[in-house]
């Protein structure tokens, strides 16, 4: 156990996103779904709300279920509303190889669980507030600050949220993207594939059918599903989607034939691409693995999904945050973001969103989890900017952002395009004219 932990009022007082950063690692905000021993969100979402309180935020704590709340905050008043969101459960600490929620810093990071998905990100929205409510001179609209509960695993507390009303003119998400803007993300839609064999004793082929075996057909069809996949569909910023297969289970001993076997697949997708679609293609797939497997008898249906969601590349949201990073001393980059992220929802819900924070998602979830303390500060007064310039022309055009973003022609990705999460990196320049990406 860590010592004595020093008094969260300290970086309250101080508003440095650095020593928030840390004040929110010590408090431990494991996700009680993903961990059984974990304490949820209650004494995080407390701290913060005691934060925003003193600095002169009107708060509301909904507590969507024991020990899971989320808060609302603003300040100021009418258009344009700019929301800045963020989660505070983390992922389990199981097998971490530093102090989970000792935030010591070492060559310029700040380690711990969470330190970089995402409490350096809602310290930086702390610190924005606490800027903003001091000095609110010349700041036009609102400002709205959400932080969540159980991003990590069901959302409910963004979903809470929206139900109560929660609604902005545009909205920055800052989960960790190592500072670039990431106006399009990749959802995900799970097949749940039964398949039905019969049992019999392990040496009576005539009167056993192995229903593992007929999953391994629908198995070796991937390759060539997946394939068609990346063919079909391109996206300049998240090229194309993906398949794997997440889960297996079947089998009660190695002498008997087995009665049943279940697969979930699940398939990343594109913008666009519903649980419909998905389920439709699996189907068709199986169908194909049918012809070489006559005895196939198997049921698909559609699990757990979440949409893949995108602002147009040249959304003014887009636009006005790359200008603030400019500003501030940092060339713009878009790029895709490869995970589901809660901007979606957001995007569903109308509110123009998009992911921009400090950390690298590379950094989230691991043994090491750490941060840039020079992203911290960099994403603190690049969103301070923003959110100042929120009474200029262009962040208070239009907010439209419902419809499908034009996927071919307004991401400006010079070469590759760059994807949050996966291997490739490329500058982009949302001022410069339109160019394809090559996906
Ligand atoms: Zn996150």
């Amino acid at each position: 156990m860590s010592p004595a932990r020093p008094d969260p009022r300290h970086a309250g007082r101080t508003g440095d996103p650095v020593e928030l950063t840390r004040a929110l690692v010590r408090v431990p905000s494991v996700n009680p779904q993903l961990s059984p021993d974990g304490t949820g969100e209650a004494e995080a979402i407390g701290l913060c709300a005691d934060w925003l309180t003193d600095w002169g935020f009107q708060t509301e704590v909904l507590k969507t279920e024991p020990g899971r709340p989320s808060l609302v905050a603003r300040i100021g008043d009418g258009a344009p509303r700019t929301l800045l969101c963020g989660h505070l459960d983390t992922v389990g600490t199981e097998g971490m190889e530093v102090d989970p929620f000792d935030p010591v810093i070492r060559d310029g990071r700040i380690f711990g669980r969470g330190s970089c998905d995402m409490k350096s990100g809602v310290a930086a929205i702390l610190a924005v507030g606490r800027a903003i409510a001091r000095k609110p001179d010349g700041f036009p609209g609102t400002l709205i600050i959400a932080l969540t509960s159980d991003e990590e695993h069901a959302s409910i507390g963004l979903l809470d949220l929206l139900e109560h009303g929660l609604t902005a003119d545009r909205a920055v998400v800052t989960e960790p993207t190592s500072l670039a803007l990431c106006p399009a993300n990749r959802g995900f839609v799970w097949a749940n594939l039964t398949f039905r064999g019969r049992a019999a004793h392990g040496s009576l082929p005539e009167l056993g059918r192995d229903a593992i075996r007929s999953a391994g057909y629908v198995l070796a069809a991937l390759d060539g599903y997946e394939a068609e996949m990346r063919r079909r569909a391109s996206h300049p910023l998240l090229g194309g989607g993906s398949i794997h297969a997440g889960t297996i289970q079947g089998g009660t001993t190695p002498s008997i034939y087995p009665a049943e076997c279940t697969l979930v697949l699940e398939a990343r997708t594109l913008p666009g691409e519903g649980p419909d679609l998905v389920t439709a293609a699996v189907r068709r797939m199986v169908e194909r693995a049918g012809e070489r497997d006559p005895d196939q008898d198997v049921t698909v249906q559609t699990g757990l999904s979440r949409p893949g969601a995108e602002i147009a590349a040249d959304h003014p949201l887009v636009q006005s945050l790359s200008r603030a990073c400019r500003d501030e001393g940092l060339e713009p980059r878009l790029a895709g973001m490869s995970a589901w992220v809660e901007s979606a929802f957001l995007i569903e819900a109308g509110i123009p969103a998009l992911c921009f924070g400090p950390g690298a998602l590379e950094d989230a979830h691991t043994s090491t989890e750490s941060v840039s303390i020079e992203e911290i500060r960099q994403a603190t007064r690049i969103l301070e900017r923003w959110v100042r310039s929120a009474g200029s022309a262009e962040s208070t055009g239009p907010a439209d952002a419902t419809g499908p973003a034009d996927a071919t022609g307004s991401a400006e990705s010079t070469g590759s395009a760059e994807s949050v999460g996966s291997v490739e990196a490329s500058e982009a320049d949302p001022e410069l004219p339109s160019r394809q990406g090559d996906g």
